[in-house]
């Protein structure tokens, strides 16, 4: 068990990505906090981890408010004990032509996507850098790497996380704890669902691996990033993404 007595943070942990990334590191055997702003969502998915023999511990945290992430770490540390690993998971889409995109649509994805990942990563550094140890790793996306129409806002969000994983890295390498983000292609989940029927055939036509990922794929990269295998990578983008954005 490669993360046995370590504690994990997965902010957006409730659902999807974030959801599995949280299975798969408590198979790996680190005991989780998750954040997510969905009571009901996040309530079942911490008993599917304590069903798994974990310590599990949800947390209703909006990850745009600076004060709720920091009293949410405290809490973290109270009942888990320490923290290890950070993933900022947490993200939304809301897609518009950038000439009829409105200012609130900019600034909600940026304040989740983007704001949500510094304030949790500041939050976490502050900690990991007392025990010199630490592992954060942001869940990014191609679009921040190549772009697409129809998401300003989210690519804009996406590429200042690459931005912010480098700064972080670099500031915190020295002191044993390293920053990597993750940007996955088009994967299966609520996100993409919405989309319309033709767009998602057309993706999977565009796609060299002629499929969507699944959840799994992008948590088995994290995993990868968070473990001792990766114990000498720090500022980089791991695309998990079929071939789409080679
Ligand atoms: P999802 O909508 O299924 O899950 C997102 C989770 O984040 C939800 O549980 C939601 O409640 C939570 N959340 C939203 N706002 C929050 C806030 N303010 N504070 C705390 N939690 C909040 O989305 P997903 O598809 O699982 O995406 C997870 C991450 O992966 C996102 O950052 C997304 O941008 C990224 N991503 C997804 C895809 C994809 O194809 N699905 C591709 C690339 C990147």
């Amino acid at each position: 068990m490669p993360l046995t007595d370590q504690v994990a943070l997965v902010t957006g942990g409730a659902q999807g990505i974030g959801r599995e990334i949280a299975l798969v590191l408590a198979k790996a055997g680190a005991d989780l906090a998750l954040f997510d702003i969905k009571a009901d969502t996040l309530e079942r998915t911490v008993q599917e981890l304590r069903a798994l023999g974990r310590r599990a511990e949800g947390f209703v945290v909006d990850v745009t408010d600076g004060k709720q992430v920091d009293e949410g770490v405290v809490k973290v540390l109270d009942k888990l004990g320490r923290l290890d690993i950070l993933i900022n998971n947490a993200g939304i889409t809301k897609d518009g032509l950038i000439v009829r995109m409105d200012d609130a649509q900019w600034d909600r994805v940026l304040a989740i996507n983007l704001t949500g990942a510094f304030l949790c990563t500041r939050a976490a550094a502050r900690v990991m850098l007392r025990q010199r140890r630490g592992r954060v790793v942001s869940i990014a996306s191609i679009v921040g790497l190549i772009g697409n129409p129809g998401q300003a806002n989210y690519a804009a969000s996406k590429a200042g996380v690459i931005g912010l994983t480098k700064a972080v890295a670099k500031e915190l390498a020295s002191r044993g704890v390293t920053c990597n983000a993750v940007a996955p292609g088009f994967i299966k989940t609520e996100m993409t669902e919405a989309l319309p029927e033709a767009a998602k055939q057309r993706l999977q036509n565009a796609i060299p691996m002629g499929t969507l990922g699944e959840p799994h794929d992008v948590a088995q990269a994290v995993l990868f990033l968070v473990s001792d295998a990766a114990r000498y990578i720090t500022g980089q983008v791991l695309v998990v993404d079929g071939g789409l954005a080679m």
